[in-house]
């Protein structure tokens, strides 16, 4: 079993919850994702092949959420997106309000000024995610907007 399945495995077991089958399927696929989803997604990946109910899919999230594996994120439009944490660093999004992509990106200047600024407040940082509104190439060239112009 991979390292971060052991470790959900342990952290159900301390408040209680058993490992099921369907827990393991849905944390499984959302382990193996690089990506950024969203429930329904998720839905109609495992539905056919495994048989899982949308609402065990939502309930698993929220768990996975509330234990630290995946991230919540709210990129507008009234959309709940999820992304695995597991073996990631933190990062930065570019987000087009256009259609939806996401472009992800890790910066290490970013990283500084965030250090930086937490010593100043004497903070201690876990992890950041970053959110940047704007148009992806092919939609900036749809709405006739240079790159670069806020
Ligand atoms: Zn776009
Ligand atoms: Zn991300």
């Amino acid at each position: 079993m991979r390292q971060d399945m052991i470790k959900l495995k342990e952290e159900l077991e301390l408040r209680g919850l058993k490992f099921t089958r369907q827990r393991k399927v849905i944390a499984q696929k959302i382990f193996s994702m690089r990506k950024h989803f969203t429930a329904e997604e998720l839905y109609s990946m495992l539905r056919k092949k495994h048989h899982v109910s949308r609402a065990t899919i939502y309930r698993t999230l929220d768990v996975l959420a509330s234990m630290g594996f995946v991230e919540v994120h709210d990129f507008g439009q009234g959309r709940r997106y999820y992304e695995s944490i597991s073996g990631k660093t933190s990062h930065c999004h570019f987000i087009c309000t256009g259609c939806m992509k996401i472009i992800e990106f890790p910066s290490d200047e970013i990283k500084d000024i965030i250090n930086r600024m937490a010593r100043k407040h004497n903070f201690t940082v876990n992890r950041y995610s970053i959110n940047v509104y704007g148009l992806c190439e092919e939609c900036a060239k749809k709405m006739k907007k240079q790159p670069g112009d806020a």
